[in-house]
Parts: structure tokens; C-alpha cells; sequence
């Protein structure tokens, strides 16, 4: 349900930004999703297409870029050792607290519009 209202959302963008450049079809709409947006890409896959199905977008394309959360030392950097979905809390170097950085993206990145059988980048 929360992938559907974010679906929704992202498909109204991209309508008003298709009106501004003087119409056309979606092809395809790029999006960024951070690790931390609470959105599950393929539900979110899923919902994109019930929500241009039967209209005039139908069959376009959704591409995710998935942003994850880096987990940063304030002495070493950068700290990469962490498996998907599990949290450091403390870097295995030095044991400082470490902070998180990035994976809050929930970003339009691009519109693939198409008229006929070209298509042209728009960048929102
Ligand atoms: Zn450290």
C-alpha cells in the first residue's frame, strides 16, 4: 500500500513534467531509492506497473537506482565490511561510534519520453 501511494506519486510527476515539455509518452522513469526510504523495489516495480496499466503510459518502464547506506568512521573513512541489512555499530578498526550516511533518496532522476519511435531524455 505504501508502495502504491509512492507508484502513484512518482507516475503524477512524471505526467507534470511530460505536460511541461509539451506532451509525449512515457517510456521510462528513473528513480533513486535509498536504503533508508522504507521502499522495497520490487513492490514498488510491482505497483508502478498497476498503476500505468490501462492508461496512457502502460508498458513504461520503471529502473530503480538503489542507493545503500554507507556507514562512515569519523577517524577511518568509509567502512564497507558491513553485510546487506546488517548494522555496525562500532568500527571494527578503531571502535568509534560510526555515522550513516546517504540511502534517504526517494529522487525522480529521469524521464525517457518517446513519440512514435523516438525517444529523447528529459532530466527532471
Ligand atoms: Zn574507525
Amino acid at each position: 500500500v505504501h508502495e502504491l501511494s509512492i507508484a502513484t506519486e512518482i507516475h503524477r510527476a512524471c505526467r507534470k513534467e511530460l505536460m511541461r515539455c509539451g506532451g509525449g509518452r512515457l517510456l521510462e522513469v528513473r528513480v533513486a531509492i535509498g536504503e533508508l526510504s522504507a521502499v522495497e523495489p520490487e513492490l514498488l516495480a510491482f505497483a508502478w506497473e498497476a498503476v500505468v496499466a490501462g492508461g496512457p503510459d502502460e508498458g513504461a518502464r520503471l529502473e530503480i537506482d538503489w542507493h545503500p547506506v554507507r556507514q562512515c568512521c569519523p577517524d577511518c573513512g568509509d567502512v564497507s565490511e558491513r553485510q546487506p541489512g546488517s548494522w555496525l555499530r562500532l568500527c571494527p578498526i578503531c571502535s568509534s561510534p560510526l555515522r550513516l550516511e546517504g540511502g534517504r533518496e526517494l529522487d525522480l532522476v529521469s524521464l525517457g519520453v518517446g513519440e512514435r519511435d523516438e525517444a529523447t531524455e528529459v532530466h527532471a
